[in-house]
């Protein structure tokens, strides 16, 4: 049993195990992303992870996980600037993006992968790459519809036509690295990974966990918002659906760029709604990963990948992606890509490439850290990536304070209930009107001082070592 001491000037010494710190500090508030680090590392096979109404939650049996566990969580005291420095040898030069080698803008050049794909089958198209040239044994991606429709899980994908089943985001939380449990000694892997579960792969990787070391490339999507399991259902009472009427078929994404949610029930009836009009879930569902957590551009995968949102490419139709590469060999592989036909792309300024998610990234650079402290000033727990943002105007804190504010009231379950009553043919046009009308009204608050945001340490014992 591993332990750890905690001190506070008002409180007494406190010595308290592992599983006592993530159950206190992380689980109960409500703050596990469902990452799966700290059951991949269990030596207990009873520990596991299990649905719940939040996503994916460990349960932990028997004995604690090993310390280590705590110092992998992204939900309680990751540094990140140390992270930066054990895995990429130093810090970013730009704080929205991460290290960058080459950004881009392409799609996959087959038009089945591309169609199949969320914004253009640019990670599908690599991720069979992979498997093909035999750079990888097997792939870990997440398909929905395991075990049943309305789930998602983390699959060991052996062939391309594994992989092309996982093709298309997943907007809800799904645990990944407990898989690593599962990976054969020996093999090496491609992974996908959200930003939380990147990060903390890293720090198990840092850690010498073996496992981690066998994920010899990270792929992952820039990660803006996820919602909560509920959002389906809530969605299917707004339609008239029983809930005794199950789901047989979900895709996030389905159809032409930038596609559509659609469900199909077993009483044969089929859903679709517009993805720009289905965001009227997010304030009511948003997960408190997505408030908590600073990293949009997935900065600690080797090959990041998002929608390339530019009036230019969306006219176009059919499906872009913007991504970013971060080590020398994935560039070498999409250099690889790129000669063979396989994708077609065109580089990209990064800082053309930051602005077209530029409102996102101060969501999560200064929202995310305005949102932890707010936690902190009353008291509850929150996350500490190690370090601050800076510039922040007191304009940009109060912008927080109507965001946040939003946040509040939408996820209480009278507000969700509430949208459960409204018309989607009501709510998705005006939702999609108060944000395009919001979005304008704080763009000058909100990207006062972006473009040259920087990060400041605030883990001093940590920086000097
Ligand atoms: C929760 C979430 C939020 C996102 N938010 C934004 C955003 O705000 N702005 C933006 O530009 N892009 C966002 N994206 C990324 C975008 O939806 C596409 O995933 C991305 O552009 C890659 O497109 P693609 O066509 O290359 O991917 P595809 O070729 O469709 O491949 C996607 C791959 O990612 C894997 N994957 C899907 N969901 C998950 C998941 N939950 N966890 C781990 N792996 C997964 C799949 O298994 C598949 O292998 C988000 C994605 C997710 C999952
Ligand atoms: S390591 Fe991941 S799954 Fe475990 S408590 Fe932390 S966030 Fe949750």
């Amino acid at each position: 049993m591993t332990h750890e001491t905690c001190t506070n000037a008002t409180l007494p010494v406190l010595t308290l195990s592992t599983k006592s710190i993530l159950e206190s500090q992380v689980i109960e508030p409500g703050l596990c992303t469902g990452c799966g680090a700290c059951i991949a590392i269990s030596t207990q096979t009873e520990s596991v992870m299990a649905d719940s109404p939040l996503g994916p939650l460990p349960q932990f049996s028997g004995e604690d996980p090993p310390d280590a566990a705590v110092r992998v969580c992204p939900a309680y005291r990751l540094s990140y600037p140390d992270l930066y420095r054990s895995h990429y040898q130093s810090l970013p030069e730009s704080w929205l993006l991460g290290t960058v080698l080459r950004t881009r803008t392409g799609h996959a050049t087959n038009p089945d992968i591309r169609r199949l794909g969320a914004s253009g089958g640019t990670l599908t198209a690599v991720l069979c790459h992979l498997l093909i040239t035999k750079r990888v044994d097997a792939v870990v991606a997440v398909r929905q519809g395991v075990p049943e429709p309305e789930l998602a899980r983390a699959v060991l994908c052996h062939s391309v036509e594994d992989v092309l089943s996982c093709a298309q985001s997943v907007y809800v939380p799904v645990s990944v690295l407990d898989i690593l449990r599962q990976l054969e000694p020996g093999k090496r892997y491609a992974m996908t990974c959200l930003p939380d579960q990147a990060a903390a792969l890293r720090a198990l990787q840092r850690e010498g966990f073996g496992p981690a070391h066998q994920v010899v490339y990270v792929l992952g999507p820039y990660t803006g918002t996820a919602l909560y399991p509920a959002a389906i259902r809530n969605y299917l009472r707004s339609k008239g659906v029983r809930p005794n009427d199950p789901i047989t078929s979900l895709k996030w994404r389905a159809g032409e760029w930038p596609g559509y949610l659609e469900i199909k029930t077993q009483s044969g009836q089929i859903f679709r709604s517009n993805k720009v009009y289905y965001n009227f879930l997010i304030p009511f569902f948003i997960t408190q990963n997505s408030l908590q957590n600073m990293d949009f551009a997935n900065e600690f995968s080797d090959l990041s990948v998002g929608d390339a949102w530019s009036p230019a490419l969306e006219a176009q139709g059919q499906g872009f992606s913007v991504f970013t590469t971060r080590s020398q060999e994935m560039e070498d592989i999409l250099q690889e890509m790129c000669e063979l036909n396989l994708l077609t792309t065109k580089s990209i300024d990064p800082v053309k490439a930051s602005e077209m998610h530029g409102h996102m990234m101060d969501f999560k650079k200064r929202g995310g850290y305005i949102r932890n402290q707010f936690r902190r000033k009353l008291g509850r727990p929150a996350p500490d990536y190690g370090f601050r943002p800076s510039p922040l105007p007191f304009s940009r804190i109060l912008v927080e304070c109507v965001i946040s504010s939003i946040f509040l009231v939408c996820r209480t379950r009278l507000a969700r209930w509430l949208l459960s009553l409204i018309p989607e043919r009501i709510i998705g046009p005006a939702f999609n009107r108060l944000r395009l009308g919001w979005k304008a009204l704080s763009k000058p608050t909100k990207r006062k001082g972006l473009g040259n945001l920087t990060m400041i340490e605030t883990h001093k014992a940590s920086a000097k070592s």
